[in-house]
């Protein structure tokens, strides 16, 4: 009997070349889309956290919790799984970096499940690959509920993302320095399944195109068109252009959604952009806390702060250029593609002025006037130290005339008296202005507060939350991952008996290693 209802295939391997060379080694792969490989057998694989509807869309049997952890850690394999590492490339914080691949992420295959079509189950820390270059192709446990929790709580808050089935023990320990200071130390590992419709990055057009492979650059593209963006009719140059575009937008899109609920990925390396615009592969990712356009959750990333909280849009666009680049080749005009990307700024102005409209509960955009207010609360926010997802929150129930601004408004502040500081004036001038500008809003307060309650989530997976998950789990103790999945899934609703979880970072968290800052190695 097969752990699932529908169909197990891949037509990401039906269609595409294979590496012909079976055995398992770190090597240079050339002129196919990926390679063949058996996941790790590991100690005793066990399930920790399964995501039940998830599972139920997917037509998963959940009765069987051994049965899934040994198929979900790859350590049995489903009759019709032929699993592979994907062969990519990639500019890493700026320069390229040749050919990076699935290190350690492992495809099982594509389920074509009747709810959301066809969906490749790829599992993350199953062992090494023809890619992993130097590294074991394992994971350890905090990262792995790190991508767990997060890929989860970016669907509930509506942001595009990969998703996350299972989280697994494989029973093996994993060896990692965390702090790369010359003290390694044993983890536990684990592997998270992960589920998307597609896994293919930018860097998966960058190094055919690199390498001048043109053969190959445009089976990938047709393929990715073909199954991902159908709508777009036959591959051609013009076909091409408008794949671009769609994508760029899609791109733009996710950007806007990360500003909006206050998300720093942390390495948006073009090996980690998704082609169909989701979030992908949760690393030293993080959540702003006190509100900080220069914030960047990576200690690699400290000093050059390429990828900090305001930085991702013109990253972004960055990365789509190299896209770009990389996909010249198959239409030979500069000019549309130059067009996209000149595009690209215009759209994410415009698209964040929307989103900032819609959380600060406006019903119509003032086009003159309204971009000078959003921008005038961001140097607020980030002068005054408050917190970000508080603060929005506040704003909603705030009702001018009747609420007393500073008992209204103390809790998103990370100092105790802000009355004494010299930053409140600063504050109340911009409620201030925020209060003149509800004038001329035609929602009443109530109304407001509802709108705003959409797009401001009560609860996100704020990093000391996800670090105190982590180090009870270390411990055997799951249950704050299942509390934390169970928030996460209604983050824009009060949930009574949670609302610890909705409390801003307590002190001891501000320069604790998880919590503030984290490193690359998981
Ligand atoms: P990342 O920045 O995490 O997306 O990783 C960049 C590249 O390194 C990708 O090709 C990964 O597959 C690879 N990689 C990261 N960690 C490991 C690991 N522990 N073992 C093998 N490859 C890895
Ligand atoms: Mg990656």
């Amino acid at each position: 009997m097969s752990l699932f209802a529908c169909d197990f295939n891949d037509r990401f391997v039906d269609r595409l070349p294979a590496d012909q060379q079976s055995d398992n080694f770190c090597r240079t792969v050339n002129g196919v889309a990926y390679s063949f490989v058996s996941p790790k057998v590991t100690q005793s694989p066990t399930l920790i956290a399964l995501n039940h509807t998830l599972a139920q869309q997917l037509t998963l049997a959940t009765d069987d919790p051994q049965a899934i952890a040994r198929v979900l850690t790859g350590n049995e394999l489903l009759p019709n799984t032929r699993p592979y590492a994907m062969c990519y490339g990639g500019h890493q914080f700026g320069h390229w970096a040749g050919q990076l691949g699935d290190g350690r992420a492992i495809n099982l295959g594509q389920l074509a499940t009747p709810e959301l079509g066809l969906q490749t189950l790829q599992l993350k820390g199953a062992g090494p690959t023809p890619y992993s270059r130097t590294a074991d192709g394992l994971a350890v446990l905090r990262s792995s509920i790190r991508e767990y929790l997060c890929s989860e709580a970016m669907f509930h808050l509506g942001v595009p993302t990969t998703r996350a089935l299972s989280l697994c023990l494989t029973g093996d320990k994993v060896v990692r320095d965390m702090f790369y200071d010359g003290r390694p130390q044993q983890e536990l590992g684990a592997v998270v399944c992960r589920v998307s419709s597609s896994f293919m990055r930018f860097g998966s057009f960058q190094l055919p195109a690199v390498r001048g492979d043109i053969k190959l650059l445009n089976q990938l593209v047709d393929y990715a068109i073909t199954e991902d963006f159908p709508h777009l009719g036959q591959p051609c140059k013009d076909t091409y252009i408008q794949w671009f575009r769609e994508i760029s937008e899609r791109t733009c899109q996710l950007i806007v959604e990360w500003m909006r609920v206050g998300f720093v990925h942390g390495v948006m390396n073009t090996d980690n952009m998704s082609i169909i615009g989701e979030t992908i592969d949760y690393g030293p990712y993080g959540w702003i806390d006190n509100f900080d356009l220069s914030w960047t959750p990576n200690t690699t990333d400290a000093k050059g702060k390429r990828y900090c909280f305001g930085a991702q849009p013109q990253i972004a666009q960055w990365n789509l250029f190299q896209l770009a680049n990389a996909i010249y080749p198959l239409i030979e005009q500069a000019e549309p593609l130059n067009e996209i990307l000149t595009n690209y700024a215009k759209m994410y102005e415009s698209r964040w002025l929307e989103m900032m409209k819609d959380k600060l509960g406006l019903a119509q955009l003032e086009p003159q006037s309204d971009g000078e207010l959003f921008v005038q609360l961001e140097q607020v926010l980030s002068e005054c130290n408050i917190d970000m997802t508080i603060f929005y929150r506040l704003l909603a129930s705030y009702i001018p005339g009747k609420s007393q601004i500073e008992s209204h408004f103390l809790p998103c502040f990370y100092q105790d008296e802000p009355t004494k500081a010299m930053y409140w004036p600063r504050f109340e001038y911009w409620i201030s202005l925020y209060c003149q500008r509800l004038e001329n809003n035609s929602l009443d307060d109530d109304e407001r507060a509802r709108v705003m309650n959409r797009v401001n989530p009560k609860f996100v997976l704020r990093n000391y939350l996800a670090q105190q998950a982590i180090e009870l789990a270390e411990q055997g103790d799951y249950s704050m991952i299942e509390q934390l999945q169970q928030v996460l899934a209604n983050p824009y609703q009060e949930q009574d008996g949670f609302e610890h979880f909705g409390a801003k970072r307590p002190g001891w968290a501000m320069h604790k290693a998880g919590c503030s800052m984290l490193s690359c190695s998981s």
